[in-house]
């Protein structure tokens, strides 16, 4: 594969802008990274959506400049409109290995991201075989692995507001069709739509099956992290923000380190995270709280982001520097579906980048000390 093609084409702009500071900007482009919540069709540039659908004859109705309007997805059913489309574009064996790859390197490896585990979602890609998909995101796999070094492993999404039967089916594929790419299950789509206790069988089985298992709670209540825990038997859960709001489940999430995967700025605009404008207040909340925090982009382009600039927000809005963004990555690595020896070696590899990287200046806060008028 080409240095060319890895250049997906239409990148769209950063969705909040945040101030120009020399030292953060290469601080955060230094630093290791572990990715553990981004969604396969939700990194795909839209120069490469426009491309597919052209390639497909499926009219978008927008331009490509356009087509990701992050503004508009405080509504989350406008948002899952959108990746409804970009869903129906990706068809052949050849549009999964191009899209698994672009984001993988483009939209992993350039900005230091050293392992991913992406989750797919076969149901948002309505009548292509699921053994299709996993031929060519394993192969996307395979050659951004040999080109540039990044790792990944596959999570298969189910989609939450359909039901639970469909979800033991999709399940049950995932198993007749085993390779080793494929770790675990996650749940996505709207939370309003699909409570957790619909998926317990096809967790159960999944879990028999020896899946690793996660899933989304970004509007529920505290007490869904109860259930994820307990019934779905995940090891992990997607957003979670709501926890904090009751101290006895973040009590427990603390003491069993239970890994919360964050994103900051797709939750800041879809408004799960805060209050919408940028103080990323939940995130505070749980880092303070001693939770063990990772932080991922979600929907990359979607939103107007990517694996650098999110650690730059967090930078930016809560004064985070090297140690703790480190932190992430760290928490990341522990949170992480590799086996001891993989993790061992991903450890290493982000230490001494780590090391590698200076350290960007506290933050100043003198013009707190100011008096007012
Ligand atoms: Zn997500």
């Amino acid at each position: 594969m080409s240095a060319t093609a890895r250049r997906p084409p239409g990148h769209p702009p950063h969705s909040r802008p945040v101030p120009t500071d020399p030292a953060v900007d290469a601080m955060v482009a230094a630093l290791p990274k572990v990715s553990l919540h981004c969604h396969l069709i939700g990194t795909v540039a839209p120069g490469t959506v426009a491309e597919l659908a052209a390639k497909h004859g499926v009219p978008l109705g927008r331009g490509v400049e356009d087509l990701y309007d992050h503004d508009s997805y405080q509504d989350l059913g406008e948002f899952l409109r959108v990746l409804d489309v970009v869903g129906s574009v990706i068809r052949d064996v050849d549009d999964f290995h191009r899209v698994t790859y672009e984001s993988l390197t483009a939209g992993g490896a350039d900005h230091n991201v050293l392992y991913r585990e992406i989750q797919l979602s076969p149901p948002g890609h309505p009548g292509v075989p699921y053994p299709r998909i996993l031929e060519g995101v394993v192969a996307g796999l395979r050659d951004a692995r040999s080109d540039t070094g990044i790792d990944a492993r596959l999570v298969v999404g189910i989609n939450r507001e359909r039901s639970g039967a469909e979800a033991v089916e999709l399940v049950q594929q995932v198993i007749e069709h085993r390779v080793d790419e494929v770790v675990g299950i996650g749940l996505d789509y709207a939370e309003v739509n699909g409570p957790p206790g619909r998926f317990v069988e096809a967790y159960r089985l999944a879990g028999r099956a020896g899946l690793d298992r996660t899933a989304h709670s970004e509007s529920g209540p505290p007490g869904h992290v109860l259930t994820l825990l307990d019934e779905l038997g995940c090891s992990r859960i997607d957003h979670g923000y709501h926890v904090v709001d009751d101290p006895e489940i973040t009590s427990r999430c603390v003491a069993e380190r239970i890994p919360f995967t964050c994103t900051p700025v797709s939750s800041d605009i879809g408004r799960y995270s805060g209050s919408g404008d940028g103080t990323h207040t939940r995130i505070r909340q749980m880092v303070d709280a001693g939770l063990c925090v990772t932080i991922d982009s979600d929907d990359p382009p979607m939103f107007g982001t990517d694996p650098t600039h999110d650690f730059r927000v967090l930078a930016h809005a809560l004064g985070y520097r090297r140690e703790q963004l480190a932190a992430f990555t760290a928490n990341a690595i522990d949170a992480c579906w590799l086996d001891g020896t993989g993790k061992a070696d991903l450890r290493r590899r982000a230490a001494a980048m780590v090391a590698a990287t200076p350290d960007a200046p506290p933050p100043d806060h003198s013009h707190l000390l100011e008096e007012t008028p």
